[in-house]
């Protein structure tokens, strides 16, 4: 489809209504600003409003709509679609707004639409507290949670989005709202786990608890020979313990030097990774039975600070590099799942991929699965499978790799996603309705609601049907 020309005229009036930068295909700023953390996206938009507040994000929604240009909104930019960006429309870019305060007393933070993790960390444990955000310090608190988001604290304390008391947003039609149990409320059930569909994010309010600043870990490597004695060993294990612990698997080769020897470098390797949420000395009791599970390749479990458990893993995900990460929901992990989860992970093209599994449960399960549009409560655990990769001639191999082990993984699931995973968003009609059921029908009707034109459209969408 053509795009509809707009005149420098129109464009100027635009930008000097923005506090903020509008960035243009000729600025020397243009090729960062488009960049998203998956290598594999190349998107050329024609602008990119780098907003300041609430106000810019007002003014590039409805320049948006006056336009009609495609519109993307930025949070974190680690979206694996790269949904942050577009090609020939407009970027809302939020990745300025990255302010957090917290009120110790009340244990509630304010958490700007652009903030990361590493942000939200960084304020909160000051105080010794910390809401469930994700395993990657870098990734976008915005995207993460309104797609649900499940981290090290999940077991104790829920979702990310089952944390939320309030979201600030502007809806397609320009106008700021606040949802929260006590206003817009039908919206406030949409937006915890309904994805990015229902307008702009400028503020999130969350609940705080006490974590740490000191917590007890576990991240234990096996050789991969031992991963189906040690994953039936592991679900005895989830079964028994106590809220405090979340867990997740992830196996794949791992050929990391500094961890490991010549003689198992490019071997199949696993680890067990979590936390433990209470006390430091009965945390480090209860984690100890994962560490013993089989013989240890190499053990880093141990008492560290909460903030830094959760930038273990940054250094994995380097920005720039190729990615293609699907999910599925598993029934649970029997001896043949785990042995095709044995054959996936031996399978992968790329030796820096990873079949995963994140136990899911505890707090989770407390909520209702009609309290918040979040679909993935029902299921004790999730399989990630995760491509990288640096080759950009690997890309078709890896891409398959993925696609192949979920088609077969189906048969150990009713089908349903994590909606974060969403590898490069080819199947998503079919993915949404499966995933979220009879609520797609209430999702719509939300979506008819606030945004009926479907502006936000660059997401796990959901359609309007006016
Ligand atoms: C390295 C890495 C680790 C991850 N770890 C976890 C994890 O531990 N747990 C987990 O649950 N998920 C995890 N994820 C998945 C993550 O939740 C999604 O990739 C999520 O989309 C990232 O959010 P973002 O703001 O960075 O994304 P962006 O790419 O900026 O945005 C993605 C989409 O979110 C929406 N969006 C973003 N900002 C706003 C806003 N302000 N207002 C409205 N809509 C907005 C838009 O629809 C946008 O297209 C991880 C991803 C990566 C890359």
């Amino acid at each position: 489809m053509a795009q509809p020309t707009i005149e420098d005229k129109q464009i100027e009036q635009f930008e000097a209504t923005l506090h903020g930068d509008l960035i243009r295909p000729d600025d020397a700023d243009y090729d960062d600003a488009r960049a998203v953390w998956n290598g594999m996206i190349d998107k050329y938009p024609e602008l990119i409003a780098r907003c300041r507040g609430a106000a810019d994000v007002i003014q590039a929604v409805e320049f948006a709509r006056e336009t009609d240009l495609p519109v993307a909104v930025r949070g974190g930019g680690h979206n694996v679609a790269g949904t942050a960006v577009c090609d020939d429309g407009l970027v809302i870019d939020l990745s300025e707004m990255r302010g957090v305060w917290v009120d110790p007393d009340a244990q509630r933070a304010w958490v700007q639409g652009g903030a990361t993790w590493a942000d939200v960390d960084h304020e909160t444990q000051s105080f010794g507290l910390a809401t469930p955000g994700g395993v990657v310090s870098d990734t976008g608190v915005a995207g993460l949670t309104l797609g649900g988001g499940i981290g090290h604290l999940r077991c104790k304390y829920g979702l990310t989005s089952d944390n939320l008391v309030s979201v600030d947003l502007v809806t397609a039609d320009g106008e700021f709202l606040t949802a929260s149990e006590e206003e817009n409320e039908e919206l406030f059930w949409g937006l915890r786990g309904g994805g990015g569909n229902f307008g702009v994010v400028t503020g999130f309010e969350f609940d705080l608890h006490p974590v740490g600043p000191d917590v007890a870990t576990c991240l234990v490597f096996y050789h991969g020979d031992d991963l189906a004695d040690v994953l039936s060993a592991y679900r005895e294990y989830v079964d028994s313990a106590s809220r405090e612990v979340s867990t997740l698997v992830f196996a794949g080769e791992l050929p990391d030097e500094e961890l490991f020897g010549a003689d198992v470098l490019y071997e199949p390797k696993f680890a067990i990774m979590g936390c433990h949420s209470g006390g430091v000395e009965v945390g480090t009791g209860e984690l100890a039975p994962l560490r013993g599970l089989a013989d240890p390749l190499a053990d880093f479990s141990g008492v560290m600070p909460y903030a830094d458990f959760q930038r273990i893993l940054d250094e994995d995900y380097p920005d720039g590099m190729r990615y293609y990460w699907k999910s599925l929901y598993l029934d649970g992990i029997t001896e043949s799942a785990i042995d095709r989860i044995t054959y996936w992970a031996d399978a992968a093209p790329s030796p820096l991929s990873t079949v995963d599994i994140w136990q899911i449960g505890g707090a989770i399960t407390d909520i209702g699965v009609e309290e918040s549009a979040f679909a993935g409560r029902h299921a004790p655990y999730l399989l990630g499978v995760e491509a990288n990769w640096e080759d950009p001639q690997m890309d078709s191999a890896n891409v398959e790799w993925v696609r192949d082990c979920l088609d077969d993984m189906r048969q150990f699931s009713d089908g349903s996603v994590y909606l974060n995973f969403p590898g490069f968003l080819e199947d998503n009609d079919e993915t949404m309705e499966t995933t979220f059921g009879a609520t797609y029908e209430r999702l719509s009707a939300l979506k008819n609601e606030y945004d009926p034109t479907n502006l936000f459209s660059l997401n796990q969408n959901i359609k309007p049907t006016t």
